[in-house]
């Protein structure tokens, strides 16, 4: 689009009917569809790994769109869609996560969900509290204005329609890293980079970034304290392993204070559940720690988890107790590549309307960071919170009151747009 500009400086006669303006009438022509696509899919939210409607309404609309290929069942339910431009150019991705949450919605909204799912063996409510209902409409306009446009478009755009962001059921695979698995960066339609979007309660219609890590990494961790079970009158008689692990829960609040260097990024480490022993007059045999960690650099992530478990075989053993640590890689840090930001900062602009600010960090995780394992991306926010309402009191993503200020979704739909009608042009040069 910086070409089409510089010529209109050249030639202002130009000025009626340039492309620009024809996607910009796109753009706006797009937009009510949008919301009616969101809406549709608020009502009809579907756990990870069970988006079926979504998908089949997805590759639909992508079949009617003349797409070059669109793939279904990938990661389960995901939905891969391929548009070729009639120009050559490099091959991006852009990508919307299709999955709800077990959330009762309480918005009170016309079209508010009423849906139930199955998560762990329970029959739960299930509403689109991360707000991904707002991601596919967007990706789905984004679609149609580029298919209408392919003439201007260089290179190939990969619409990636993925599910169960929020984390697979236990016991299942699924979500962005099994989109890597099963190829989705590889072969000879390999995008080179990728463009996510995430609502997010910010003022409405503005793209929020921050340049390097963005949101944490996120670990689960699962501690177990064996010692040895007695009466609770003669503690004596054998090992508490309810006050080692009290013990380690106050410690490993130490460790990001005293043993991380906090100017490379802070760390939390969060234990959420604490389990031991049936009744206050028995000592038991074990007490379990369930808990999350999140940081913001990888250096510290490695050694915030050896001070860990030093940290709780230390004090098990200063208890006469044992302790098994384990951690797992919940998702990797997320963030925005430094050089692809530059490079498409002005598109990110245009579609910002001038909103685009640097954000503070955001401690909860996302698991895009597995295709920036692999190619450079951006994940930008996008507010949609209201603006009269004080930032501390909108309704979080994962709240039951969470709602999408719809009139921020064309800025999204600029956005993914732009991303894949610049990214040719805004090469650096060589
Ligand atoms: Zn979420
Ligand atoms: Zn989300």
């Amino acid at each position: 689009m910086k070409i089409i500009l510089a010529l209109l400086a050249l030639f202002p006669a130009l000025a009626v009917a340039t492309p620009d303006q024809r996607i910009e009438r796109s753009i706006g022509e797009i937009e009510q569809q949008v919301i009616d696509w969101r809406r549709d899919i608020h009502r009809h939210p579907e756990l990870s790994n069970r988006e079926e409607r979504t998908a089949a309404l997805v590759a639909e609309h992508l079949r009617r769109l003349d797409f070059d290929k669109v793939e279904t069942g990938i990661a389960h339910t995901g939905v891969v869609g391929t548009l070729r431009g009639a120009k050559p150019g490099p091959v991006i991705a852009l990508r919307a996560d299709m999955d709800a949450l077990p959330v009762k919605e309480m918005t009170g909204l016309p079209f508010a969900s009423e849906a139930r799912g199955e998560y762990m063996g329970r029959e739960v409510p299930v509403m689109h509290a991360c707000g991904h209902d707002a991601h596919v409409a967007m990706l789905m306009g984004a679609a149609e204005v580029l298919a209408q446009h392919r003439k201007q478009l260089a290179g190939t755009v990969k619409f990636v329609f993925q599910p169960a962001e929020e984390g697979p059921p236990p016991g299942e695979d699924g979500g962005a890293p099994m989109m890597v698995e099963e190829g989705l960066l590889t072969g000879p339609d390999a995008p080179e980079a990728i463009l996510g979007l995430h609502v997010w309660p910010e003022d409405s219609g503005s793209l929020v970034y921050r340049s390097g890590s963005f949101m944490a990494a996120a670990d689960t961790l699962d501690i177990t304290v064996t010692g040895r079970q007695t009466h609770g009158s003669s503690p004596w008689l054998g090992v508490d392993p309810v006050y080692a692990a009290a013990q380690i829960v106050t410690a490993l609040q130490g460790i990001p204070g005293r043993h991380l260097d906090i100017t490379r990024g802070p760390a939390v480490i969060t234990v959420g559940s604490f389990q031991g022993g049936v009744r206050g007059n028995i000592i038991p045999d074990q007490a379990r720690l369930l808990g999350t960690i999140r940081t913001f650099d990888a250096g510290e992530r490695e050694r915030l988890h050896q001070r860990l478990v030093a940290t709780v075989e230390g004090i098990a053993a200063a208890n006469n107790a044992t302790a098994e640590v384990s951690i797992t890689q919940a998702a990797p840090i997320t963030g925005n590549d430094p050089a692809l930001l530059q490079r498409m900062r002005p598109t990110l602009e245009w579609a910002s309307r001038g909103t685009l600010a640097e954000g503070n960090l955001i401690t909860a995780a996302e698991d895009f960071a597995y295709y920036q394992e692999h190619i450079p991306g951006l994940f930008i926010m996008l507010g949609v919170g209201d603006p009269t309402v004080p930032r501390a009191e909108r309704p979080s993503n994962h709240s039951p009151y969470f709602t999408v200020d719809e009139s921020a979704l064309l800025t999204g739909v600029r956005a993914l747009v732009g991303f894949a009608l610049d990214y040719a042009e805004a090469a650096p040069s060589p």
